[in-house]
């Protein structure tokens, strides 16, 4: 890849709450109250005051996100971002996932990290396709690197190998199109 942005990407497969990075991103729901799929993970593992911080935030609005601390996880930060459900692509959910991913590069921006990785927010239980979001996850993350000198690594957690495919083959378009 010759788009330096690019190389900042980096595909993994595992578990989001043991990666050892400045902050995790969560695809939380509008409640930020905790919930399944790895909301949940992230709140066992980040223990009961993550949701009392949560508590305090107020909900966040599909495409927004909202930052915590980390507690027992080894991530200082949690960035939760709300993805869209998704209903067929006519209610805009394409540009609501893209901006969890602007909205979670600006949090780093704000609270000075290097290090960030992501789910695939909105792939589990609210449905969005996958490969369809993994190209939306990539192209929006290269384009918001551009202007994020400060971030050295973005890593792209993979829960499972349909997940882990989907990012191999949008990096591949990728870097075929850069
Ligand atoms: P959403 O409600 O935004 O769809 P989910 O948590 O149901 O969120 O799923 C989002 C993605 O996170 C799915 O690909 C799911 O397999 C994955 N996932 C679930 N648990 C973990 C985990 N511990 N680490 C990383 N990814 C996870």
């Amino acid at each position: 890849m010759t788009d330096p942005a690019c190389k900042k990407l980096r595909l993994v497969k595992g578990d989001i709450t043991r990666m050892e990075v400045d902050a995790i991103v969560n695809a939380a729901n509008s409640s930020l109250l905790g919930g399944g799929g790895v909301d949940g993970a992230i709140h066992r593992a980040a223990g009961p005051e993550l949701l009392e911080e949560c508590r305090k935030l107020g909900g966040c609005p599909t495409g927004k996100a909202k930052a915590t601390q980390g507690y027992r996880l080894p991530a200082k930060y949690v960035f939760h971002a709300v993805g869209p459900v998704w209903h067929g692509s006519d209610r805009g959910e394409d540009e609501l996932l893209a901006s969890c991913y602007r909205e979670s590069l600006s949090l780093a921006k704000e609270y000075g990290v290097h290090t960030l990785a992501f789910p695939a927010i909105s792939c589990g239980a609210y449905g969005f396709p996958v490969e369809r979001a993994a190209r939306i996850a990539i192209r929006t993350l290269r384009e918001g690197l551009q202007s994020q000198p400060q971030i050295e690594a973005v890593y792209l957690v993979c829960f499972d190998d349909r997940t882990y495919r989907a990012y191999r083959q949008a990096l591949k378009e990728l870097e075929t199109d850069a």
